[in-house]
């Protein structure tokens, strides 16, 4: 794999810089740098998500025929690393990269015509309802079902985890239509709206007092049958290829180096430490060396992978690699931030928004108020999207064959 950048590379690269500059307003910096959750809140995403729309530039994984910039691999990785460089918010993935390759990929016309510009638009803000209480790692168990009646299905069940659902005005939900059929090939993949009486989500706090992940129950709720994504039985194909983009096939590295700078940063100058500025504790240097070394090892794994992709290759298992480190390294980033802060890493502020007007005050810096919350809520990035364990599985059995 060449890994230097070509003249128009670097002119892109340029542009992009350029771009940056200009659009991430101070508000949107701040949104993205102080929220302490996995998911950005949809004041902060809309505007930056509008302003990418008119450029062109939003819907990175998706082919140029439904409004993909038609980047290379190279492309797309130079944007999502300057990106992390100027600290531009996360985009709400749920649409732009789970549910909008997949309508890209399986959808009828009139689907790609009705979803994909609302996507873009921002129009439709998604929620994700695969996981069920009983059916997380073992998802092929779950029980959520939805009956065809007439031109609509009728779904009852509940879903659990649903990040973001209180925001949402549809969910893309794994259904069994078939409970006859053998586990897998009972489920259906069909998009709901959430708006409507037989729907209801409940908040969960979590650790970090953060809402963010809801429970979403279904009572007789119901989606018309144009709503079905491919052919009833197909949706644990579908499943399948969703989780293959949501572990993978986006550039994590990049997030993670441009976070290790900030603490070495922050290390140089952050006076609560027990002997002065950080930069003076050689056991906090060494971690902070080591997470670098293993963050570049990731980053040229990543490449590869993109590379594999740009030929037009599916995503494949080996995206687990990507979820698994890419996992592990951010939990290490975390502890560390919150050992940097010493006893000013130890506040746990309990209203929110943490940026703008209303952001509590914070003892020493933001980034000391900062680290707890980001540290407790990032625990869960080794549980979803398929925990440590299940990814392990999935590299042993279909990345190495054992
Ligand atoms: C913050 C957050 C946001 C989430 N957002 C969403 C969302 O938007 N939509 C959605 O559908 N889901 C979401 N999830 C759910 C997530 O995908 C599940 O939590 C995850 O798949 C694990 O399932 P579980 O919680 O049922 O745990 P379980 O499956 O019960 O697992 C419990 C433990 O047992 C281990 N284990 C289970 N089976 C095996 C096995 N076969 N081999 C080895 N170890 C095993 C697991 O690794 C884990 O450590 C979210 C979860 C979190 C924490």
């Amino acid at each position: 794999m060449d890994m230097s950048f070509s003249a128009e590379d670097l002119a892109f690269r340029e542009e992009v810089r350029d771009f940056l500059e200009a659009k991430l307003s101070p508000r949107l910096r701040e949104g993205a740098a102080c929220t302490p959750s996995v998911f950005v809140e949809p004041d902060i995403t809309r505007d930056w998500q509008s302003i990418l729309n008119e450029k062109g530039w939003l819907a990175t994984m998706w082919p140029q025929e439904y409004g993909g910039p038609g980047w290379t691999a190279t492309q797309k990785y130079i944007f999502e690393k300057e990106c992390a460089i100027a600290g531009a918010p996360a985009l709400p993935v749920l649409g732009l990269k789970l549910v909008g390759p997949v309508i890209c990929k399986f959808g009828t016309p009139a689907q790609k015509a009705h979803f994909l510009p609302r996507i873009l638009s921002g129009e439709d803000y998604w929620c994700q309802g695969y996981s069920e209480p009983g059916a997380g790692s073992d998802l092929a168990s779950l029980k959520t079902k939805a009956e065809r009646k007439g031109d609509k299905y009728v779904v009852n069940g509940s879903k659990i985890w649903t990040t973001h659902a209180h925001h949402a005005n549809w969910i893309f939900a794994l259904v069994r239509t078939n409970p006859e059929a053998k586990k897998q090939e009972g489920i259906s993949f069909l998009l709901i709206p959430m708006d409507q009486p037989g729907i209801s989500v409940t908040p969960i706090v979590t650790m970090a007092n953060d809402h963010e992940v809801n429970a979403t129950f279904f009572d007789n709720a119901e989606s018309r049958v144009e709503n079905l994504i491919g052919e009833e039985g197909q949706g644990w194909t579908i499943a399948k290829y969703l989780l293959e983009n949501e572990r993978g096939g986006s550039c994590a590295a990049p997030a993670l180096l441009a976070e290790l700078d900030r603490i070495e940063a922050w290390a140089k100058e952050e006076p609560s430490g027990v002997n002065g500025a950080m930069d003076h504790d050689p056991i906090l240097m060494q971690r902070l060396a080591r997470l670098r070394m293993e963050a570049q090892a990731f980053e040229i794994t990543e490449l590869r992978i993109l590379a594999e992709l740009a030929k037009g290759r599916p995503a494949g298992p080996q995206t687990s690699l990507i979820k698994l480190v890419s996992a592990n390294i951010r939990q290490s980033i975390d502890e560390l931030t919150v050992d940097l802060f010493a006893y000013d890493g130890l506040q746990l502020p309990t209203s929110r928004p943490l940026y703008g007007n209303e952001a509590p005050e914070p003892v020493g810096s933001r980034e000391a108020q900062l680290a707890l919350p980001t540290y407790l809520n990032g625990r869960a990035w080794t549980i979803f999207g398929g925990s440590d364990e299940v990814q392990k599985t999935i590299i042993a059995k279909q990345v190495l064959g054992l």
